[in-house]
């Protein structure tokens, strides 16, 4: 009977697994789309994730062939290192995202993580070693609780509430007259930008993959939910492998490395202070972001003067 009994138990461990990978892809695929062709090779083996380096090996990827998008790009971000990817808009920094979670193939260079070709593992469990903050979450039209606990479907209430804690929600939450059965989404309380977003930091907390993309969003937020969701961030990327899209000064000047990325390919990267004493490109971008934060403070001056 036991012999019976662990083999089943244990495929539903599996099919839960699969099922909420499955739905992550779902998810994924509506928000960005992929290329669905990409499939698991034979005997294809779960990735191992002991350490969480990640590696781009020269990797160049067009969506379509006459328009290269990356056209060479190498970087690691090593074991619970941040690497901060800036650039222009149509740089192609989603799109190196999107082929880290395979969602296409680059048509040129390898993807590593651990030492392991992202091609050559089973995509299952690539996915669940990643966490991806996207820009604009979009939640299930279901309760709050429901959209945090998808993370990990198993986790008790307390553990839900400790990552809502950690994103800097369960305040918010705590203010509704339903709390944690609140209904969000298109049928239910519409929720802002920013407490979408830590709604979202909530959900990957729980998840607790060890490899994290996030990719900041630019959308004025005030100042006050722009700390908040920078805290959260904060929290969560904590010894975790974190690569991230990014808008905000502070992720910037604490990342291990900052690449920037000018029509698919890297024109500058280093430290703050050194691309900054260097006066390039990034230099300039930074240099025109302070003028407009220092323009929007005046502003607000202003505005709270009246
Ligand atoms: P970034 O995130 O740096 O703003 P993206 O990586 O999203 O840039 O996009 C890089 C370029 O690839 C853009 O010019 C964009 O229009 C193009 N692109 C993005 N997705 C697709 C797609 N599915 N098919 C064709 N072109 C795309
Ligand atoms: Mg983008």
């Amino acid at each position: 009977l036991i012999q019976l009994y662990l083999p089943l138990n244990f495929m539903g461990t599996v099919y839960r697994e699969i099922k909420q990978a499955t739905l992550d892809i779902a998810q994924m695929f509506s928000l960005i789309g992929r290329d669905p062709e990409i499939q698991d090779k034979p005997g294809a083996r779960p990735l191992q994730v002991p350490a969480g380096e990640v590696a781009f090996e020269d990797v160049q990827f067009a969506y379509v062939p006459e328009r290269p998008i990356l056209r060479g790009v190498s970087f690691k971000v090593g074991p619970g290192k941040t690497v901060a990817i800036v650039g222009p808009s149509g740089a192609g920094k989603s799109t190196i995202s999107r082929l880290l979670f395979r969602f296409y193939e680059p048509q040129g260079g390898r993807i590593l993580i651990d030492g392991q070709p992202i091609a050559d593992v089973q995509q299952v469990s690539l996915r669940a070693a990643i966490g991806m903050v996207p820009q604009d979450t979009v939640l299930f039209n279901d309760t709050i609780e429901y959209n945090i606990l998808y993370g990990r479907p198993e986790a008790t209430m307390e553990e839900v509430e400790e990552a809502a804690r950690l994103a800097q929600i369960d305040r918010f939450i705590r203010t509704l007259p339903e709390g944690y059965d609140t209904s969000v989404g298109e049928r239910g309380l519409k929720l802002s930008g920013g407490e979408k977003q830590r709604v979202a930091i909530a959900r990957t907390i729980l998840k607790g993959p060890p490899i994290l993309v996030l990719d900041e969003a630019t959308s004025a937020l005030d100042s006050f939910t722009e700390k908040e969701i920078q805290d959260a961030l904060d929290r969560v990327s904590e010894g975790r492998t974190t690569l991230v899209i990014a808008h905000r000064l502070s992720t910037v000047v604490n990342a291990d490395e900052i690449i920037v990325l000018d029509k698919g390919i890297i024109v500058e990267r280093g430290h703050h202070l050194d691309l900054l004493a260097a006066g390039g490109t990034y230099a300039a971008m930074w240099n025109r972001q302070r003028e407009v934060d220092e323009a929007k403070a005046t502003l607000q001056r202003a505005t709270e003067a009246e």
